[in-house]
């Protein structure tokens, strides 16, 4: 399978994909309309009945990488997508609350106390997770705006949290060893402990071997819980030799005080706010880390956000399209008021809150409009970036992962002579 070109009919609902030869063959005919470059995506004029195949979309979530993937029951990789998020919200909003702290003591306009008639909603989230949850859900959506997507499940965390704190599996099921709730418990301290065996330097006369256990630092049979807090990773031969003993004669020492499983916020936040928005996309269900791992180990796949997408959707990949995308989500506001730091070359003080020249979304330079974050050409080095600044006719291109593309060993800067315009972007920058 390689390239795919993905298809909507006349009323915007996703179609399976076609190959490009049929694409361009469409387009020509007039049958079809491009509807969007990035993914590249057609829209079919006339009418057509909704044949829908049955693909699963896989969301691997993050507060900074997001992987996507659509698979399709028999194997098929529609869709692979990367995304970085922006990780500049808190420090934009510090950096504001810290200007307009300054302004109250500067000789200005009078400004209004508001820090007491301020109320939050129920639902609030804080703005830098507000932020990653709407991400979220963007993503998911623009992807089931072109793909029919039956089925989404999203990764909302490495352990599944409520059997971390509550983990008293009895019996049968701990014995199973299958429990999901047991499963999670031994993926985290495993984790938490780094995959080493605790007694490897305690007990040295004993040799470690290779499989790794958990061991109750207080037996169970002595009462000791399922809890993290009364779990070490251990190696087999370890957990076999303390047996029944308790963790102090089997070590001579006393045994660790280990501090329980602290939730990380952001995860428990995608469970509540960003699973019932996608709820409104298509049923949604959820699942944890430690089962990707676990899937990812079986079906031998590398260890990347994608491959990791792949494996939550849960459909065994066998054929890949070579649809892949790399995209960076970005800022395009410029509305800084007034500089915080006045800028270098700067000869006059800035009495009329004028904006620096480069302080600008924009620049026309003869006839053509250049935006910030415009995709653009190099055809002398023969690459694509981004527009990420501006001085005079001249900007700064960056790729995808910010390096600055020169023309000249000494300047960033290149003139947009030398540039061509690939496409405008909004706040989400592609590359294929
Ligand atoms: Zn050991």
């Amino acid at each position: 399978m390689n390239n795919i070109v993905y298809v909507q009919n006349k009323h915007g609902k996703p179609l399976i994909p076609c190959k490009p030869r049929k694409a361009r063959l469409l387009l020509k005919s007039g049958k079809a309309k491009i509807y969007r470059y990035e993914p590249f995506t057609i829209q079919l004029v006339f009418g057509s009945s909704g044949y829908k195949q049955e693909s699963v979309m896989g969301i691997d979530a993050g507060s900074k990488h997001v992987g996507i993937a659509v698979t399709t029951k028999e194997g098929r990789v529609l869709y692979r997508e990367e995304v970085d998020l922006r990780e500049d919200i808190t420090a934009n909003m510090t950096a504001r609350k810290s200007l307009r702290r300054a302004r109250r003591n500067r000789k200005t306009r009078y400004r209004a106390a508001r820090f007491e008639n301020r109320r939050r909603r129920k639902a609030w989230l804080p703005p830098s997770i507000k932020a990653r949850v709407e991400a979220h859900y963007h993503l998911a959506q623009k992807v089931s705006s072109i793909l029919p997507v039956k089925e989404i499940v999203v990764e909302v965390g490495q352990f599944d949290v409520q059997a971390l704190m509550n983990p008293e599996i009895e019996g049968k099921e701990y014995q199973e060893g299958e429990q999901s709730g047991y499963d999670s418990v031994r993926e985290y301290v495993l984790q938490r402990d780094k995959y080493t065996c605790r007694y490897a330097k305690l007990r040295p006369d004993i040799p470690c071997n290779k499989r790794l256990q958990v061991d109750h630092v207080i037996p169970r049979s002595k009462g000791g819980t399922d809890k993290p807090s009364n779990l070490v990773c251990s190696c087999e031969a370890h957990n076999e030799a303390k047996g029944n003993e308790s963790y102090k004669k089997f070590t001579g020492k006393r045994a660790p005080k280990i501090k329980d499983f602290k939730a990380t916020v952001f995860m428990n936040v995608l469970k509540d706010h960003l699973v019932p928005k996608l709820q409104g996309i298509a049923p949604t269900r959820y699942s944890y880390g430690f089962t990707t791992r676990r899937q990812r180990n079986e079906w031998k796949l590398e260890k990347s956000h994608i491959a990791d997408a792949i494996a939550i959707a849960a459909n065994k990949p066998i054929e890949y399209s070579d649809n892949l995308y790399y995209t960076r989500q970005v800022r395009k506001k410029k509305r800084s008021l007034h500089e915080e730091i006045p800028r270098k070359g700067r000869k006059t003080p800035n009495i009329s809150a004028k904006r620096n020249e480069k302080n600008t979304k924009a620049i026309h330079h003869k006839g053509l409009l250049w935006c910030l974050w415009d995709k653009v050409a190099l055809p002398s080095m023969n690459k694509l970036g981004f527009i990420s600044g501006f001085t005079g006719n001249y900007v700064y291109v960056q790729d995808l992962a910010g390096n600055y593309l020169q023309i000249s060993d000494k300047y960033k800067q290149i003139s947009v002579n030398a540039l061509s315009l690939v496409c405008r972007n909004n706040n989400w920058v592609v590359m294929a």
